[in-house]
């Protein structure tokens, strides 16, 4: 069975595995930008997935 979520930062898919070492973002990059808007506090992900703006 897989698991499929979406990236937050770019919208892609990410295979939910072991191949996917940056999980739930696709790539280190995308994980990268992710932290950089918490530390800007322009944004906040929360674990499921959900974006909430301030
Ligand atoms: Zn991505």
């Amino acid at each position: 069975m897989t698991c499929v979520v979406t990236c937050p930062s770019c919208r892609r898919d990410v295979v939910w595995n072991e191949m996917s070492p940056h999980r739930p973002f696709c790539c280190k990059r995308c994980q990268l930008i992710d932290l950089g808007g918490w530390a800007n506090e322009e944004k906040h992900i929360i674990r499921n997935g959900a974006v909430v703006r301030k």
